[in-house]
């Protein structure tokens, strides 16, 4: 079905009638073993989309079952030919691009023009790191005479993928691509809010050529298969992407079995516009780094810290452009989308409500609205809280919402001490035509990305991860393989 007919047919019925029934395991969907289901909200009309198996231990089980099979046929593929079949991956992904983006779009609430950003980003992935399956090679150090030894890169085993409800089909790939291309096979638990695409994904990846049981999907809750899946001694790699207390129950989990982990948890990243910028750069990066997922990303920049100088137009700039984004359906494409559920509409609320009462002033937003058009929906206005004290929680908890607070500084170790004055370090955008400031700020910012005067410049090729409480290890770029591979030394007297 093409886009037209998916958008129509979603209008007339509400639902779409190729939405994944069960768990994906072994090449086939599969219901829960007892039976569970749960629904999965559409958040732009605040209606059901449909329903997916509530996975257990059980399932979990299952699922790794057929994974330690398929991993020991496919660490044995041969390089050159998980190459090819990844490419074959991400042509398929785009010829299957449009269902994809509509379902990805009425899960998570994102505007269809975001989620087919994701898709391509996604199918770029497959092909990024098909590139990389043929060329994980070892080294040969010279041990000088009577010994020749060599290094081999070898995959890790079984790893397992706890997924977000933010970027469901982007965080899911950017875990499995690198993890297939390094022969790991992969058990995947989405979130119970977003499980759609990861489900249609497993099967693309069959029909595309990946043997069944290399990418199995077990859908439900954290409790319920998350839990039971990151705490097995099956697997050997965890990848999570989600809040940080989540990631430390998982680190508590992952223990007991010595299991390698990677964690991507939140953010509170700066966006420091110095006084030499132009004010409608700063206030257009500003409105991107924030509103854009309508402000659920780890990486949004939440915090405006702006020279003093700078701040009256800089704010006027940002707050004119905010009162002019359109909310609404992610279908019909406006500027910003719904938030996820209306659980996290609640959570945000609560956070502006709490700073509101507080005495902070709220210059713009600060209420949920509804879908223009139908009245219905959870979607929270863009909000800018001006004068935020550094130690408000304003700016010192991740709100995960298009709410943005206002600092000034008066110089660059202000600038800086401001910025790294969080438990968070995941991003820093830095605005300035002077690259000596500017680099100055990028050595001594506490980040894992920095970007200068674009606040979201960057790719795939780059590594991407955060320090502190934003997490540990990279994904993304050739340092996104380091995870799935483990190096072995062999040693031969001659
Ligand atoms: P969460 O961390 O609870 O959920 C993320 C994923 O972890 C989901 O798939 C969930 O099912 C799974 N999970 C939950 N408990 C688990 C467990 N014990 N073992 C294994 N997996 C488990 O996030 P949430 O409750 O959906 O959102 C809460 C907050 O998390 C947000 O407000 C936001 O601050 C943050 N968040 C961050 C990101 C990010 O990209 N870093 C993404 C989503 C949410």
């Amino acid at each position: 079905m093409k886009l037209a007919d998916l958008i129509r047919t979603y209008d007339e019925t509400g639902t779409l009638p190729m939405l994944p029934q069960g768990h994906y395991i072994d090449g086939a969907f599969h219901p829960a073993s007892d039976g569970a289901r749960m629904d999965s909200f559409d958040p732009g009309r605040g209606t059901v989309l449909g329903s997916f198996a509530a996975g257990g231990a059980e399932d979990v089980d299952r699922a790794l079952a057929s994974s330690q099979r398929a991993f020991e046929a496919w660490r044995d593929v041969p390089p050159a030919t998980r190459c090819r079949i990844l490419n074959d991956v991400a042509a398929l992904m785009r010829a299957e691009a449009d269902l994809l983006a509509v379902v990805e779009s009425l899960d998570s609430g994102k505007t269809l023009a975001e989620a087919q950003g994701d898709v391509a980003g996604s199918a770029r992935l497959f092909e990024y790191y098909a590139g990389a399956a043929d060329k994980l090679d070892g080294r040969s150090p010279d041990l000088g005479g009577g010994t020749v030894a060599f290094t081999a890169k070898e995959p890790v085993g079984v790893t397992a993928h706890i997924v977000p409800w933010n970027y469901p089909t982007s965080t899911l790939v950017r875990g499995i691509a690198p993890a297939l291309a390094a022969g790991c096979t992969a058990v995947v638990k989405p979130a119970e809010t977003t499980p759609f695409t990861a489900l249609l994904i497993a099967d693309l990846l069959v029909r595309a050529g990946v043997p069944a049981g290399v990418v199995n999907v077990v859908t439900g809750t954290g409790a319920q298969a998350g839990a039971p899946l990151v705490g097995d001694p099956r697997v050997r790699h965890v990848t999570f992407t989600g809040s940080v207390g989540t990631g430390i129950d998982v680190m508590q989990r992952v223990a007991p079995n010595v299991t390698g982990l990677t964690l991507e948890l939140g953010g509170k990243s700066p966006l420091i516009g110095f006084a030499d910028a132009s004010a409608a750069k700063v206030a257009d990066g500003a409105l991107w780094a924030i509103f854009s997922n309508s402000g659920q990303i780890c990486s949004a920049g939440s915090r405006l810290i702006v020279h003093r100088s700078l701040h009256d137009q800089v704010l006027s700039e940002l707050v004119a452009r905010a009162q002019k984004l359109r909310v609404g359906h992610g279908l019909r494409n406006p500027d910003m989308g719904a938030v996820n559920s209306d659980l996290h509409l609640s959570r945000i609320a609560g956070h502006v409500d709490a700073a509101r009462a507080r005495g902070l002033e709220i210059v713009t937003g600060g209420h949920a609205v509804t879908d223009p058009e139908t009245g219905a929906g959870w979607f929270y206005a863009p909000t800018v809280i001006d004068g935020v004290p550094q130690d408000d929680d304003a700016v010192q908890q991740e709100i995960f919402g298009p709410v943005l607070t206002v600092q000034t500084f008066d110089d660059i170790d202000e600038a800086i001490s401001l910025a790294n004055g969080t438990d968070f370090a995941l991003n820093a955008g830095i605005y300035t035509p002077d690259i000596t400031t500017a680099l100055r700020v990028a050595r001594r910012v506490d980040a894992g990305q920095v970007t200068i005067n674009d606040y979201w410049a960057g790719g795939i090729e780059l590594p991407f991860g955060g320090n502190r409480k934003s997490g540990f290890g990279r994904e993304k770029g050739l340092e996104g393989l380091e995870a799935y591979t483990r190096t072995k030394s062999i040693a031969i007297a001659v």
